[in-house]
């Protein structure tokens, strides 16, 4: 079920433990800002999640509260995600659901990396 975008945060959703490593992802890079996993249901050949370590639920909450620090350490990884992925060539797609009529439906903000396949229309 799609998330409130505005809701408290809940340090119990699932991406909150599998930071805290309580249960298990298939990890492909962290550092001191950031997390990355695969997605476990993958829409596209290649199919990572990268998380924020802050306790944040969307990209509207840590644009508005995310410290520069925070924001400019995550977007760095992102970049260095799928630039070590190979993927700059190829090319690559990055999204982040927010809110009910995005589909969000974990309630910890995450950008999802999507390549490996021409990715067809925004809104497919
Ligand atoms: O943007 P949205 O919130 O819809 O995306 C959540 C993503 O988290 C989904 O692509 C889903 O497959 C993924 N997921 C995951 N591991 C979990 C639970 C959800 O990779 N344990």
């Amino acid at each position: 079920m799609p998330i409130d975008a505005t809701k408290p945060y809940d340090d119990q959703n699932i991406f909150a433990k599998i930071l805290r490593g309580e249960i298990p992802s298939q990890r492909v890079y962290e550092d001191e800002w950031a997390v990355a996993f695969h997605d476990i249901n993958a829409q596209s050949p290649i199919h990572i999640l990268v998380i924020p370590r802050g306790p944040y639920v969307s990209w509207d909450d840590f644009s508005a509260k995310g410290s520069d620090a925070e924001i400019a350490g995550f977007i760095r990884a992102v970049g260095k995600i799928a630039r070590d992925a190979g993927l700059v060539v190829p090319g690559y797609r990055l999204l982040a659901n927010t809110g009910r009529q995005s589909g969000q439906e974990v309630p910890h903000f995450h950008v999802h990396i999507l390549a490996g396949q021409p990715l067809g229309p925004m809104l497919a």
